[in-house]
């Protein structure tokens, strides 16, 4: 799954070229630079990669839904759906714009659920977010018409599905804006970084001077910009810039190695009784950075959890259901509001609600549900092996 897997000397080339002209910054030193701009070059990269009219590249993928939230004009006031499974980046970027984030339950897809939405849109709706989970993606036809119905934004976040594709376009550019994270253990890794992406021009302007103190960049120098609203420092560095250069090339050969190697465990898993996989509304497009199954009730995914750590062989294999980034459950510093500063009273309101608030559909799916990542440094011998080594534990754990 992830890029730090394979990096090495494309990696060190880029980063040298950096450190030869010493210019880390990614704006401004145009003479010393020497002409080396590698957060131009890799947005650029992303721009014919991902197929996508704009790229802003962040600091991270937290700052990139932080920056894209800013840029639709999310604020006070407004709310914001996304699902009870995700990473906490995504409530974490809701929450520092002011707005309200609106948690609601997931489907077999291990994202949003499209009649949850529906049922969850008040007047205050401004966007929903869906999160594309463990290299795959949501139902994003199902969800653009509630959008489209309701004059509602679509924010993809794509940190985690680098690669996947919906119905022949990227996850992360189909809908107002899409983001990425390059952290260290996303498909591609830039060490820290981020990216939004989008196809609007007055969304990407936005996002460009919001990372940079609102610099509009039309200055001759920075000195000379002017600021036609307030900012942050989301930028990346040149030295984080490098080496997402350097991955970037490699992502169709991450993707085949992904999608072989998934197939092959998937050939091995489909023989063990009761298990069934994620649903994948376009599978032409799963990046298969995950293999997602379920087993028929929580009682079996325990035993067979426990037959697999028996056997020494879960490691790389993720029950998000008992994980305290990724699911609601174990949330509860976002549930008792422990936050070092004051949140809004809608805000407050909407966290403590989350005490109450059952997410049954989400649990039932969830406490079913392992992941296992796939890694690009197996051998083709191993993932077969693997693949047996499950077969037999979980059939013996499950008979
Ligand atoms: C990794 C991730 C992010 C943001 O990640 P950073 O670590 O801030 O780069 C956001 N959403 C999801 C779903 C993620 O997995």
């Amino acid at each position: 799954m992830p890029g730090f897997e394979f990096f090495g000397e494309e990696e060190r080339k880029e980063v040298n070229d950096v450190l030869e002209t010493g210019i880390l910054m990614r704006y401004g030193f145009d003479g010393p630079r020497k002409g080396i701009w590698k957060s131009k070059e890799l947005e650029a990269a992303i721009c014919k990669t991902f197929g996508t009219g704009y790229a802003q590249l962040t600091s991270s993928g937290t700052a990139a839904l932080t920056t894209a939230m800013a840029a639709l004009g999310i604020g006070v006031g407004d709310e914001v759906i996304m699902p009870a499974f995700t990473f906490v980046a995504s409530f974490e970027a809701v929450l520092s714009m002011g707005a309200v984030p609106v948690l609601v339950d997931i489907d077999e897809t291990l994202t949003l659920d499209p009649k949850a939405v529906k049922a969850a849109i008040t007047p205050k709706t401004k966007c929903i977010m869906p999160v594309h989970m463990c290299g795959s993606m949501a139902d994003l036809d199902a969800l653009k018409t509630i959008c489209d119905e309701h004059q509602i934004i679509l924010l993809e976040d794509a940190c985690q599905s680098i690669g996947g594709t919906y119905k022949g376009k990227h996850l992360g550019t189909i809908g107002h804006a899409g983001t990425f994270s390059f952290d260290f253990v996303k498909t591609i890794t830039c060490g820290e970084g981020g990216v939004v992406m989008t196809n609007d021009q007055n969304v990407y302007t936005k996002c460009d001077a919001f990372t940079d103190h609102g610099h509009d960049h039309l200055g001759v120098d920075r000195g000379a910009d002017l600021h036609p609203f307030l900012g942050y420092n989301f930028r990346i560095s040149e030295l984080h810039a490098a080496v997402g250069l350097a991955q970037i090339r490699k992502l169709n050969t991450f993707l085949a190695i992904q999608r072989k190697h998934n197939q092959i465990l998937r050939s091995y898993m489909e023989q063990v009784p009761g298990i069934s996989f994620r649903v994948v509304p376009d599978p032409s497009g799963d990046s298969a950075s995950f293999l997602s199954w379920f087993l028929p009730s929580q009682a079996h995914t325990e035993k067979a959890i426990e037959a697999l750590k028996a056997a020494g062989i879960f490691a790389g294999n993720f029950y998000w259901f008992a994980n305290n980034w990724h699911y609601i459950k174990k949330w509860d510093h976002l549930k008792n509001v422990q936050s070092l500063y004051a949140l809004n009273d809608a805000q407050q309101n909407a966290l403590k609600k989350l005490q109450t608030i059952e997410f049954k559909a989400s649990d039932s799916i969830m406490s079913r549900c392992v992941s296992t990542a796939i890694s690009l440094v197996w051998t083709e011998e191993q993932v077969h092996a693997k693949g047996a080594q499950f077969l037999k534990v979980l059939k013996e754990a499950l008979s």
